[in-house]
């Protein structure tokens, strides 16, 4: 089988997974106790802590530990809206974030907030002129993700963060990293970030755990409340073991980048033109996106039965994202995108990781052949 969905999760790193073994076996210590073992887990935390503030040049005291980027980004969120509401209850987003961004906003909306949603072009990049026309001076948040996890579209966070600042200097920026990190170059400081949201799977780490980067200044309603962990953020003992190995994979994300986005970019500039070649084809991504993440259409054809077929043949893709691959609903990003709803209807996502090859990619795209090419009555062509 060759796994082609890494924007679903990752498999963790061999170290990853060693590590935090032996952190579990021997390190089992709540952080808060003042005895040896306490003393040694609240040890091994602050050293996390520091890898994972490092890797994003950040300080440790900006990293707020989540279960991973649903909870980082509803905290950030209706954390911020919750704190700020004496400033203004405007906020503005886009229709193609991840469920967990949007659905935070359509419930802030149900509980009395206005949320303006700016539009996106064909190729899912925001409209930088609209961003700018909706801070108000009441704007409190402004949340846009960095690569989109359907189609991998890159926003162009320098300008969007440099626009909302000069726009209204205290409106926040929060940014949706996920699928970013370790992918492309991150700069928190470049892009202006008040808050980004990471989750420690989506980069060869253990799943149920990630990062909130808070910046310093900024306050959140906290949404669990208890104990006075991660400053007050967030309740709850802490992960030891998972932040353990959400640090390592952290810092080997961030060391692998380059070489990472190099292979990737050879792998997906061949997948791009191979597959557009094949007959109805309808390509939802572009070289403008991000190396990693690629969508296109078989219009008519269930995604479902494609993604089967491949399997059949030894290739693991899968339909729009994991979070809602389950629904039989259109994508909501690709209807955005202007896409209609048959290509909105049969979207397929490909997403590529550290270990993919040229070779893997050819085995991917015969398959493709082999399942369409049984299809081909069936499929709609939409003239490309
Ligand atoms: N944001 C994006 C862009 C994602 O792709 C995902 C994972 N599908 C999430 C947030 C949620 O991450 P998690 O599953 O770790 O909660």
């Amino acid at each position: 089988m060759i796994y082609w969905d890494h924007a679903g999760t990752t498999p963790p790193d061999d170290d990853v997974v060693s590590t935090m073994a032996e952190v579990m076996k021997k390190h089992y210590g709540n952080p808060s106790a003042l005895h040896q073992y306490g003393e040694e887990a609240a040890k091994l935390l602050k050293k996390a802590r520091e890898v994972c503030a490092a890797a994003l040049e950040a300080e440790p005291s900006e990293i707020v530990l989540t279960s991973g980027a649903t909870e980082g980004n509803n905290m950030a969120i209706k954390g911020a809206a919750l704190q700020y509401k004496s400033r203004g209850k405007h906020l503005i987003t886009t229709r193609t974030e991840h469920p967990s961004v949007y659905e935070s906003f359509r419930q802030l909306e149900q509980l009395g907030w206005e949320v303006t949603y700016v539009p996106v072009d064909a190729n899912g990049r925001v409209d930088v002129q609209a961003l700018a026309d909706a801070v108000r001076k009441d704007t409190v948040l402004v949340s846009i993700m960095h690569v989109n996890n359907e189609t991998g579209a890159v926003q162009p966070l320098m300008e969007i963060g440099q626009t909302v600042k000069q726009r209204n200097h205290r409106t926040l920026f929060h940014i949706d990293g996920v699928q970013g990190f370790g992918k492309l170059e991150v700069s928190l400081k470049n892009w202006q970030a008040d808050l980004y949201t990471l989750s420690a799977h989506k980069f060869n780490g253990p799943r149920g755990i990630g990062v909130l980067y808070v910046r310093r200044g900024v306050e959140l309603f906290p949404l669990l409340s208890g104990g006075q962990q991660e400053n007050g953020h967030r309740a709850g003992t802490e992960n030891v073991a998972a932040a353990v190995g959400m640090a390592k994979a952290m810092r080997l994300g961030r060391e692998r980048q380059p070489e990472f986005y190099r292979q990737a970019s050879l792998i997906r500039n061949k997948l791009l033109q191979e597959i557009a070649e094949i007959p109805g084809t309808v390509m939802n991504s572009s070289r403008e996106g991000a190396p990693h993440i690629m969508n296109f259409s078989y219009p008519g054809v269930k995604p479902e039965v494609i993604v089967h077929a491949l399997e059949e043949l030894g290739m693991l893709v899968s339909t729009k994202s994991a979070c809602s691959s389950k629904l039989s609903e259109p994508s909501r990003v690709l209807l955005e995108m202007g896409k209609d709803m048959s290509i909105a209807s049969s979207g397929i996502r490909i997403s590529l990781g550290r270990h993919h090859r040229l070779e893997d990619a050819e085995r991917l795209i015969d398959a493709l052949k082999t399942a369409t090419g049984k299809l081909r009555p069936f499929i709609e062509r939409k003239g490309t």
